[in-house]
């Protein structure tokens, strides 16, 4: 008997009693190998470090909470501080709230807000990218293009717009280099512009690195510039969504450091706490910092868990740890092993279709034939499979599935903690080689 109104409403999921780096433990006994940080990319150093509990028991006795229209404190100033020293260059300010769905709703209205200021309120349309997830609210499920999650709410969400995702493994055309498919993709978003009438459209969302919905499916090179050339050719503001890719997730601590393409917002949250405590962030450039300000001169957002004192503090020791471990470093050697092994595991593997990801941020395509890459049959519901077996392997993977076009991908998510040892990238590999291979058994029956 439960009480709490789990997310399947007839099983009851294990009873974690304990947790240390990648592993985690019921209430039985069994322990289980921790592939995606907690779940979705959130325990980004491991369960437990005492550094991180540690401040937080620290924080807890110094103070645990006060509104932030009345006081700062040391933990938010801190920790802002130092994402905004460590951000690409013209993000300028930390705007804290209490996870990633709370961040994309205050990037929303930060975007609206500084439309009003600038005397352009009619910008009010939002367009972001097919199979996209942004969070659960109605405001983040409204841009949100995977439609099959936001559609029993429609009536309650406002319009959005939707252009393709960069997504090389299905939309690459033969005979097209990458290169050229990024530019060919990022024009995508000219062209809805310009059907749209760019003076009606405030911002483009999009993730860097798609991952709960495509399966960590990385921007084509150039993909990100030629968004960036595109939205300042029509003034249109451009917000990165790493809740999931960034902090370090990809092996810089912002997924879009690499392209040295910077947004004028930048959303972030599950890697930022660590999962040690409930935090999110929206990193404000200072391109539109002045604007936002230039009436009232106050936001006219606000939740009341904004820069919580222990959140910040939980927050602010997670990236220490990050820093002192040198574990970016770590995320980018562990990464090239665990996609290596992946790629030798799976050479000829009739139904692995793609390998991929950045970081320890790695994706596996699922199809039905290889060659053809032909997705499986939706209604086998191939990925819930995959997951209930790999659990009952003693290994947590996150595996999902989605539409484009009519055409369905199942994929799994692979997102381990930073801290991840050698030996235990193989266990990973081998436990989900069997895991794989028995829920391929069912459906092959
Ligand atoms: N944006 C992206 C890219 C996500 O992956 C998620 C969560 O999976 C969210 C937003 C929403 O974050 P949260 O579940 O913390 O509200």
């Amino acid at each position: 008997m439960t009480c709490v109104l789990h997310r399947n409403v007839s099983v009851t999921p294990p009873s974690i009693v304990s947790a240390k780096g990648v592993w985690v433990t019921d209430r039985d006994g069994k322990t289980y190998l921790d592939a995606v940080s907690g779940g979705a990319a959130v325990s980004c150093i491991g369960h437990q470090d005492p550094r991180v509990t540690d401040a937080i028991r620290e924080q807890l006795d110094k103070v645990s909470y006060v509104h932030s229209s009345f006081f700062t404190t040391n933990p938010a100033e801190e920790l802002a501080e130092q994402l905004i020293r460590q951000a690409p260059k013209g993000l300028s300010r930390v705007l804290f709230c209490s996870g990633g769905s709370e961040a994309v709703e205050a990037a929303l209205k930060l975007v609206r807000q500084t439309w009003v200021e600038r005397g352009e309120p009619q910008r009010t349309r939002i367009i972001s990218r097919r199979q996209s997830y942004h969070g659960a609210t109605l405001g983040a499920l409204s841009v949100g293009g995977n439609l099959a999650r936001s559609e029993i709410y429609k009536p309650m969400l406002f319009e959005g717009h939707w252009i393709e995702p960069c997504y090389s493994y299905r939309l690459q055309q033969d005979g097209e280099s990458l290169e050229e498919y990024g530019l060919r993709a990022a024009n995508l978003l000219e062209e809805a512009l310009l059907e749209l009438g760019p003076e009606t459209v405030g911002a483009f969302i999009m993730e860097p690195v798609v991952g709960a919905t495509l399966g960590c499916a990385p921007a084509a090179p150039g993909y990100l510039r030629r968004i960036r050339e595109i939205c300042d050719q029509y003034g249109v503001l451009l917000v990165f969504d790493e809740i999931m890719c960034g902090m370090g997730r990809t092996g810089t601590l912002y997924a879009c450091e690499e392209d040295g393409v910077v947004p004028d917002l930048l959303t972030t949250a599950k890697g930022l706490g660590g999962g040690f405590q409930p935090i999110g962030a929206v990193l404000v450039g200072d391109r539109i910092l002045q604007d936002l300000y230039a009436g009232s001169g106050a936001l006219k957002h606000g939740f009341t868990y904004m820069a919580h004192p222990v959140a910040c503090a939980g927050a602010l020791a997670v990236q220490k740890v990050i820093h002192e471990d040198r574990l970016l470093e770590k995320v980018q050697a562990r990464g090239a092993q665990f996609i290596q092994s992946l790629r030798e595991e799976f050479a000829e593997h009739p139904h692995v279709g793609d390998i991929r990801g950045k970081g320890l941020f790695v994706g596996i395509e699922l199809v039905a034939d290889r060659s053809a890459k032909t997705p499986f049959d939706p209604g086998l519901n191939l990925n819930a499979t995959v997951k209930r077996l790999t659990l009952e392997e003693g290994l947590m993977t996150y595996p999902g599935g989605g539409t484009i076009d009519g055409r369905r991908g199942d994929h799994v998510v692979f997102s381990p903690a930073y801290t991840v040892t050698e030996p235990e990238i193989t266990e990973i590999v081998s436990r989900f080689s069997k895991g794989l291979n028995r829920a391929l058994e069912t459906i092959n029956q």
